[in-house]
């Protein structure tokens, strides 16, 4: 029997599902959060990550968002 060990402790990252294609993340603020930057959803996939936190934001309706 094979037996993976892995030392993966990230937690998951958050998803936010958001109406338009832009929006801006400060991880939260407080001690948790990061300077405010402005992400916009790259329209091919239908989220952008922020590139501090790690959240997910994903366009209601868009690719990411299930379709439909
Ligand atoms: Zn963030």
């Amino acid at each position: 029997m094979a037996t993976t060990t892995t030392a993966n402790a990230l937690p998951a990252p958050e998803v936010f599902v958001i109406d338009g294609h832009r929006t801006s993340c400060d991880g939260g603020g407080g001690a948790l959060g990061h300077p405010k930057v402005w992400l916009e959803i790259d329209h091919d996939t239908g989220f952008v990550e922020c590139g501090y936190c790690d959240r997910r934001f994903v366009e209601r309706g868009g690719p990411a968002d299930g379709g439909a």
